[in-house]
């Protein structure tokens, strides 16, 4: 897939949005779990620091909605197991 189609726009369309999700504070996020559909903040996951960052688990089934890792060739994050984030 090399070209858009007439009604496609690249990324930097969402650039702007995706700004203003990302300079929110994280803390006042919920988080919605793929694997069961429990909506809890942020603050209410399970964290489990490592080196390189951290991995949040669901409160209600401890499957891991979040996946964050500092490395020297930038920060990553995993949301593969949050249905939905959102900010209130
Ligand atoms: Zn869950």
């Amino acid at each position: 897939m090399d070209t858009l189609d007439a009604n496609e726009l690249d990324g930097n369309a969402a650039a702007g949005l995706l700004a203003s999700v990302f300079v929110l504070d994280a803390t006042r996020a919920r988080i919605v779990c793929a694997a069961c559909g429990h909506d809890a903040a942020l603050a209410e996951q399970r964290a489990f620091a490592l080196e390189l960052g951290a991995v949040l688990r669901c409160p209600n089934c401890a499957d891991i909605t979040v996946r964050i890792a500092s490395t020297r060739h930038g920060v990553f994050i995993d949301m593969r197991g949050a249905q939905v984030v959102h900010f209130v």
